[in-house]
């Protein structure tokens, strides 16, 4: 919101704040909160969808996912990862882990056991925002760059300790590195990639159309890190190999799908059907996973809900008119959804959100982007008497105090609303590309039956009901039904991406070391 925009709301509300103090002596009626409650479930209603909105929005879905097959300019690119082997739980070997999220990067050291299970040591750290919009990648990159330095040099620091654990990596040799980067790239092998645009509120000139493995490799080789950029894939495809790995031989692992900051999701495709790599031979039994970018699925709102709020965050957003799909779902917008409609309540004509409450100029009520996903799940969360413990967080938050427990109801019900709408999209999308991938039709296949799905994201992990409602929608639609959805399971792939990045090192390791023999 502008600054302009900003302070004429702020100038109602004064009048409103002031006209309810005046009132309170009378007390606060309840047709007053009976108003509140109205308004308040009319604009939860608005994010509602009945189980023919999933129908219809889940075959668009299959359409356009399918479109995307075929042609480079669809609103769902599916972008080939060049990975064709998912891995089976065997897999063995010590390797190095970027994780570029939009939040955080993580680097890694993960140690494959060969027993679906493996150890793991990380470094977490913010990426401050200064860098998402930095006039340069390679600002970002070198700072990528510092962090891994820092944590090889912690975990392994030039004693013999270090060698005396076989778990650890020599400090002598050079290092296999995996990384994962979660914006679109365009990638013609498995260790190159060309940016195609930044999502997730990153935005740094010069850096689309730059491939992105050869900017890490730049900036860690200037830190003279002996460490070689082996592998290239997206976070979702990190999930989905995470997934493979770990998983029990009778499930066939599909799909890796995200819900963090922003949406999206890997699956396996059959090579012969991915039309727009013109492969001469038509191999029908080999696959290619693929990186659907499903969070700029209907681009041109054909299906997806369009809500005033929905609107007003894309018009706020560093990219409007794309990632439509993202900006329903993710953890990025759905607190500003909500922020949006607690203004819209408080915009509302003879009701009062906070009577009795002085609305301080610099509330973050006002501020674009103040309300972070988690208070939302706090909302939801909450069993205390009164809600006191929501009433505590909202007040923290917007510095408006007191907020009363009617006003607490209110928006709880339209987080509710949001949440639930986001979990409802993310249903359809992972029913599509369940239908697309054709696993439900291959009952037993390699004595697979079950349909395994690996999900990453603070948002999926942490919202309460989440994975219940995406699981409800699923029996909903009619290509999954109950039937569908008791076969699939979805699990929680932790560590997905870092772990995913060192199972992507050792397939290009492997295959590598079999040309290596065969010369
Ligand atoms: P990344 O996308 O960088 O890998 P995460 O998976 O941690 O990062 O997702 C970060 C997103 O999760 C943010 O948008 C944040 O608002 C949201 N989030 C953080 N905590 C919670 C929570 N408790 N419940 C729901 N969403 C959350
Ligand atoms: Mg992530």
């Amino acid at each position: 919101m502008t600054a302009l925009k900003a302070s004429k709301v702020l100038a109602n509300k004064q009048d409103k704040h002031d006209s309810s103090v005046e009132h309170s002596d009378e007390g606060f009626t309840i047709e007053k909160f009976d108003l509140l409650n109205e308004i308040a479930q009319g604009i939860a209603a608005e994010f509602a969808l009945s189980d023919d909105d999933l129908q219809i929005l889940m075959t668009e879905f299959v359409a356009q996912l399918d479109d995307g097959l075929g042609t480079n300019d669809s609103a769902i690119e599916q972008l080939p990862s060049f990975i064709t082997q998912v891995p089976n739980g065997t897999e063995t070997g010590t390797y190095l882990a970027v994780d570029m999220g939009g939040t955080n990067i993580r680097v890694c050291a993960v140690t494959l056991k060969g027993d679906a299970t493996y150890s793991l040591e990380q470094d977490k750290i913010l990426i401050p925002s200064a860098l998402m919009t930095a006039n340069s990648p390679v600002v970002l990159f070198e700072w990528v760059a510092q962090a891994v330095k820092t944590f090889v040099e912690r975990l392994y620091p030039d004693s013999e300790e270090s060698d005396k654990d076989n778990n650890k990596l020599d400090p002598q040799r050079s290092f296999d590195l995996g990384f994962t980067f979660s914006h679109a790239t365009q990638q013609d092998s498995v260790a190159s990639g060309r940016l195609i645009r930044w999502s997730k509120g990153f935005n740094i000139d010069g850096a689309v159309g730059q491939d992105v493995c050869a900017l890490l490799q730049q900036a860690l080789t200037k830190l003279t890190l002996p460490i070689r950029v082996v592998a290239l894939i997206n976070d979702t495809v990190g999930t989905l190999l995470a997934q493979a790995y770990s998983s029990p031989h009778h499930m066939f692992t599909v799909a890796g799908a995200v819900f963090g900051t922003g949406t999206n999701c890997a699956y396996v495709e059959t090579l012969s059907r991915i039309t727009k790599l013109h492969l001469k031979t038509a191999q029908h039994h080999i696959n290619m996973v693929l990186n659907t970018e499903w969070g700029n699925f209907d681009q041109y709102l054909k299906v997806l809900p369009d809500t005033i709020y929905d609107r007003a965050i894309d018009a706020g957003s560093v990219n409007p008119g794309f990632e439509m799909f993202e900006k329903r779902v993710s953890g990025m917008y759905l607190g500003e959804l909500l922020r949006l409609a607690i203004v819209s309540v408080l915009d509302t004509p003879d009701v009062c959100l906070f009577p009795g409450a002085r609305i301080p100029q610099t509330s973050s009520i006002f501020c674009q982007g103040s309300l972070d996903t988690s208070l939302m799940s706090h909302l939801e969360r909450d069993v205390s008497a009164d809600l006191v413990l929501s009433r505590e967080k909202l007040e923290h938050w917007s510095g408006i105090r007191p907020i009363n427990t009617e006003a607490v109801h209110a928006i709880r019900a339209m987080s509710h609303a949001i949440g639930k709408r986001s979990a409802q999209l993310s249903a359809v999308a992972l029913g599509a590309v369940i239908v697309q991938s054709q696993c439900l039709n291959k009952q037993g296949e390699d004595g697979k039956d079950w349909i395994g799905i690996g999900v990453d994201g603070t948002l999926i992990e942490l919202y309460p009901g989440f994975i219940t409602e995406i699981r409800r929608s699923l029996r909903c639609l009619v290509d999954i039904g109950e039937a569908g959805e008791s076969r699939i399971v979805i699990s929680i792939a932790k560590d997905g991406s870092g772990v995913g990045a060192a199972l992507a090192a050792h397939l290009i390791a492997s295959a590598r070391e079999e040309m290596y023999i065969a010369h």
